[in-house]
């Protein structure tokens, strides 16, 4: 996958005190396969790339950073960038109302983005309108009727009570667009959101159509909005819509499905306009602001496996590791005080929980995950504070009487100490092998 590989790049290239050219050429055309597999279409690749490389090879190295992760930053910062930078708002007229058009594809989702939007702006206090300029489809009035009814937004469609499934809408569109925006400052609505038609493919009629609409109602925004499945085609409809109608703003639809982002990257970097909003489902709260930042993580799917590798050397404590060690070396054994240091080494390394979920590739985890007890090490913990020294060095007379009084002394059942103390046997056999072998122990306590 795009995480396994770019990770696998990335720490490649950790610990590298300076990147060679083929160092970085290698990294590039990593990233380039991955941008490719999240469906970014190959122009806006191959941009995207030489900028990175050139970047990656004239930027002095930080010595702050290593070269792997000044890299991670530049791809990271690329992707902002193109995304749009900062996460930008709807802008709203001076002098309302504030005029919102929808564009794009038949079947993108510009109507059920209708309902999304104009629910999400009611929330923020506004007080929108939903105009049914799509006279294309039969049906098109009555789902954003639909919507409208859901959201708890009028509508404002031609010709009322005169549609059915067997009767074609009569009317022009612009017509209907531009009484619609009367409608809206008639009855003091400060947003007014007109729902357009759109085709199966870019077509020169539905193109004046929405370059007429927007042209009759002067919009403050035009938002495009485009599937985020459409994959390599989402350049070649996004500077068509561009051309035709000039939007302001992207959406990005059904985002929910199994798309990486790869058209977003794509829409933005060839028409220069920012992703705005992301639509993740089909139902009327399915609908997010667009985080730039977010999605570029989405894209490169790494979770932060850089900070989370520095995070975990850090903590692993030096000295500890080199005792247990030599320990190894001498031949000596593992004892339930190592048991319990490397417990607390674990402890150290922050929450388990969440450097799992930092970690890409976690989807797979994520039923470990769940069943991971984090208060296991504090019940671990307390098990073996509650042995004598002695016991601790020798586990091996800890009989029955003395189980009881640990289990009473730590509060748990008998059968938790039984489970511990089988547990570090198996752990203490592996770090035996692991002796032998001269490798420094991991983390045998969470074998189990
Ligand atoms: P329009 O032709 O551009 O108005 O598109 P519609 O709003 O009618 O949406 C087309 C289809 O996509 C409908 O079945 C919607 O329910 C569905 N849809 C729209 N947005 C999303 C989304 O974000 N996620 C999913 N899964 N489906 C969506
Ligand atoms: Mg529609």
């Amino acid at each position: 996958s795009l995480s396994d590989r770019l990770a696998s790049t990335f720490k490649n290239l950790r610990g590298k005190g300076r990147l060679s050219e083929a160092d970085v050429d290698a990294t590039v055309r990593e990233i380039r396969r991955a941008l490719l597999d999240a469906d970014v279409a190959v122009s806006v690749v191959r941009e995207f790339t030489a900028h990175v490389r050139e970047r990656a090879l004239s930027e002095e190295v930080s010595a702050a950073l290593n070269p792997g992760q000044q890299v991670v930053k530049i791809v990271n910062d690329e992707l902002v960038r193109i995304l749009g930078g900062e996460t930008r708002r709807i802008r709203l007229a001076k002098n309302p109302p504030t005029v919102i058009m929808l564009a794009g594809l038949q079947g993108a989702g510009k109507t059920t983005l209708a309902g999304k939007l104009s629910k999400w702006l009611k929330g923020q206090g506004h007080s929108p309108i939903l105009v049914a300029a799509d006279l294309q489809r039969p049906n098109a009035v009555t789902q954003l009727q639909v919507n409208g009814q859901r959201a708890g937004v009028p509508v404002f469609a031609p010709h009322p009570g005169v549609q059915s499934d067997f009767e074609e809408v009569t009317g022009d569109p612009v017509t209907v667009a531009r009484d619609g925006v009367a409608e809206a400052r008639a009855k003091l609505h400060d947003v007014v959101i007109v729902d357009t038609a759109g085709r199966l493919g870019i077509d020169a009629e539905m193109m004046q159509q929405a370059a007429d609409i927007r042209a009759a109602v002067n919009p403050d925004e035009v938002l495009f909005v485009i599937d985020a499945m459409i994959g390599q085609d989402a350049v070649n409809t996004a500077q068509a819509f561009n051309e035709g109608v000039d939007f302001t703003g992207v959406v990005l639809s059904k985002l929910d499905g199994d798309a990486r982002g790869g058209a977003a990257l794509s829409v933005a970097s060839v028409t220069g306009k920012p992703v705005m909003f992301a639509s993740t489902g089909e139902s009327l709260d399915d609908f997010e602001i667009f985080h730039p930042d977010r999605m570029a993580n989405r894209i490169l799917d790494m979770g932060d496996i850089l900070s989370l590798i520095e995070q975990a050397e850090k903590s692993w404590d030096k000295g500890e590791a080199e005792r247990m060690a030599k320990k190894f070396a001498d031949q000596e054994d593992f004892t339930l005080e190592d048991f319990l240091a490397q417990m607390q080494q674990i402890r150290k390394m922050g929450s388990m929980k969440k450097m799992l979920t930092m970690m890409p590739g976690a989807a797979g985890m994520r039923q470990q995950l769940e069943n991971f007890d984090e208060r296991e090490i504090d019940r671990v913990e307390a098990i073996v504070r509650s042995m004598t020294p002695h016991e601790r060095l020798a586990p091996k007379i800890i009989n029955g009487s003395r189980r009881a009084r640990i289990a009473r002394g730590s509060g748990v059942h008998v059968s938790e100490v039984n489970g511990l103390l089988e547990r570090f046997g198996q752990a203490q056999k592996m770090m035996k092998k692991m002796a032998q072998g001269g490798g420094i122990p991991g983390m045998p306590g969470m074998a189990g």
